[in-house]
């Protein structure tokens, strides 16, 4: 079965790993550092990055960095990976979903706007298959209102907006490196900002609320032995053995983009001008990460084009379930109906094989078997 996403490591991802396992340090040390201020880089923020477990921890700990508590809300997205909402409810938060944009699938500002109160805290947004959120019509309503932007950017890394980086558009941004993403250190994550505020409060909640630090200390130290424990934390620490791995896949993160780029671009070509089908829209100024091809079926046969991809050895998925509408939150209330572009995007959608081994081959398979079903 072709997987719709998958890893790529080299012998020289191998040959990192295995020189910190020869080393002295295998958790926080000196390639936590280096990882760090690499994520940093790609983000063009001068301050390193929070390196953390995964993705989900990245969500996590940036709620707990933005002050995220009880009585605040959280509005965001149907269509995402849960953990962006989820996360959220962990620091007490309620969330509150708001609709989709019909052409990226990512939140629209205008729906947005309409779900604000004075309790919103933070706006979350998502850059949907690896397109950037509009983030400046974001950030305006989510100030204006008195709460900050925070974007999930799990599908984004390396992506840009106007020119400027993925990572210095929001107030915080967060990314996942689990396989099938666009790099990986197997499981592991990282938050990136421009307040200082934010990262300190980030960093002392993965790890685990430790103060060590003469500077921040409220007592004096009776001997080098001593530490104060002065906030609720988790150890969300990203091991240097993994962070290596993070750093050697970020050599070749331009050369994966733009592998994504030129498979997204022959599927374009393959399966253009097809009634039944959409096509992913890429917005005047972005220039996307593509982290999935989201092909949209509106003829109503999604699940009979899924099938006939999945028998002919297509590992094809479908990103996202409408999060209203997991149980979860379906039990406080939230309805189908409510959120109809993001229902409707998340009832057509299929994500075809997307990872810079895909071969064109490959690529040039799965059209003729997508002009087949649709009998074009
Ligand atoms: C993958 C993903 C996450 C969670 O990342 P993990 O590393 O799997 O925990 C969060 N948000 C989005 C949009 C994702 O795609």
């Amino acid at each position: 079965m072709l997987p719709y996403g998958r890893q790529s490591i080299d012998e020289s991802d191998i040959e990192a790993v295995a020189a910190v396992l020869r080393g002295d340090w295998l958790t926080t040390g000196p390639a936590v550092d280096a990882f760090e201020k690499d994520i940093a880089a790609i983000a063009g923020l001068e301050t390193p990055a929070v390196s953390v477990t995964s993705g989900t921890a990245a969500l996590h700990t940036a709620y707990a960095g933005l002050g995220v508590g009880t009585g605040d809300e959280v509005i965001t997205t149907p269509l995402t990976f849960f953990a962006t909402a989820t996360t959220a409810i962990w620091q007490g938060a309620r969330i509150v979903f708001a609709d989709v944009c019909e052409d990226t699938g990512n939140l629209d500002p205008v729906a947005v706007k309409d779900a604000m109160t004075p309790q919103t805290a933070v706006v979350a947004g998502v850059d949907f298959a690896g397109h950037p959120i509009d983030a400046t019509g974001l950030a305006e309503v989510a100030h204006s209102g008195g709460a900050l932007l925070l974007e999930d950017a799990a599908h984004s890394i390396a992506g840009s907006l106007d020119g400027k980086p993925v990572g210095s558009l929001a107030d915080v941004t967060t990314f996942s490196f689990f396989p099938t993403k666009n790099l990986t250190t197997a499981e592991g994550g990282a938050l990136v900002s421009s307040y200082d505020e934010i990262l300190s409060r980030a960093r002392d909640f993965k790890g685990i609320g430790y103060a060590r630090d003469p500077a921040k200390l409220r007592s004096e130290p009776d001997g080098p032995w001593y530490y104060e424990v002065q906030s609720l934390g988790l150890n969300y620490r990203l091991p240097d053995v993994l962070a290596a791995l993070g750093s050697n896949q970020l050599r070749r993160l331009a050369l994966f983009k733009a592998r994504r780029r030129a498979i997204h671009h022959r599927y374009n070509l393959g399966l253009r001008g097809i009634d039944s089908l959409r096509l992913p829209a890429t917005r005047d100024g972005a220039d996307p990460m593509w982290h999935l091809y989201p092909l949209r079926i509106v003829d109503g046969r999604r699940r009979e084009l899924f099938e006939h991809l999945r028998s002919n050895g297509i590992g094809v998925q479908v990103n996202y379930l409408p999060v209203h509408r997991q149980p979860l939150f379906a039990e406080l209330g939230w309805k189908q109906g409510q959120f109809p572009v993001a229902e409707t995007y998340s009832a057509q959608e299929i994500s075809l094989p997307m990872f810079p081994t895909l071969t064109d081959a490959d690529v040039d398979r799965v059209i003729e078997l997508v002009r087949d079903f649709v009998g074009a």
